[in-house]
């Protein structure tokens, strides 16, 4: 069933980008455009400052924005911190939470991203939730375990209308140019699945599973056609159009 499953392709800017970047969405469009056929749904996460006018550029449902992070209450004395409910102001249709980088680089537990992850839907975002194993811990053999703790830990109990993707991760891929075996991303992928049905029955069949870490035009046929991996979360060759449009025009 998951096989049929439209996928998503993410872009994930991180900290990078200021109003020139804006020129990728425009171009982006542009592509999009001019393609016969585009068989995924398209989503570019860039950074809080951009995310307004990213979609008054992207103008239509042809390209999703998306937030990187959100805080998991509402509104308050939260210096520095953006709200689920503010994203959505701002154009967004869906949040990245639990990115390695923030759960290495700030301390984010799983219990925080699942809160997260509560605001977001609450607030009618669809949550991107990360998981991923270190090196050493795929090493030692734990690579299952930490990413099935990570999956049930992350993720809250959600409406059977509302929608839940989930990016496998393995931290040691992302941005570095390597990328697990096709049988190792179509083993963790298989665990991941097996987890969400288990827990969430047919939201859990049809919930998409992203794969991310270095993927790039020239491997991206490859992983996307892996059984239940459904689209990818892209970053680096997410920030120039012509790359991005390499890795859509692949799924
Ligand atoms: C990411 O940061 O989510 C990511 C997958 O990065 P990259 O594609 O650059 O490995």
């Amino acid at each position: 069933m998951s096989e049929r499953i439209r996928p998503l392709i993410a872009g994930n800017w991180k900290m990078n980008g200021t109003s020139a970047a804006l020129n990728e969405i425009s171009r982006l469009r542009e592509l999009i455009a001019e393609a016969r056929r585009i068989a995924a749904d398209i989503l570019v996460c860039p950074p809080a400052t951009l995310v307004h006018r990213a979609a008054q550029i992207a103008q239509g449902d042809a390209i999703a924005l998306g937030g990187q992070d959100c805080h998991a209450s509402r509104s308050g004395a939260y210096t520095g911190d953006i709200s689920a409910e503010m994203l959505s102001d701002a154009g967004a249709r869906y949040v990245i939470l639990g990115h390695s980088e923030r759960r290495a680089g700030h301390g984010e537990t799983s219990a925080e991203v699942r809160a997260k992850a509560e605001a977001a839907l609450a607030a009618g975002l669809v949550p991107v939730v990360c998981v991923g194993e270190t090196e050493t811990e795929r090493a030692e053999g734990y690579a299952n375990a930490v990413v099935g703790d990570q999956v049930t830990e992350s993720l809250p109990d959600f409406a059977a209308d509302a929608e839940i993707v989930v990016a496998y991760e393995p931290v040691w891929a992302i941005g570095t140019g390597k990328t697990p075996t096709i049988d190792d991303i179509a083993q963790m992928h298989r665990h991941i699945r097996q987890l969400l049905v288990d827990r969430f029955g047919a939201a859990g069949e049809s919930a998409r599973i992203l794969y991310g870490g270095s993927v790039k035009p020239s491997n991206a046929g490859e992983i996307l056609s892996t059984p239940n991996v459904n689209g990818a979360l892209v970053g680096g060759a997410s920030l120039k159009a012509d790359d991005f449009f390499g890795i859509i025009s692949a799924a």
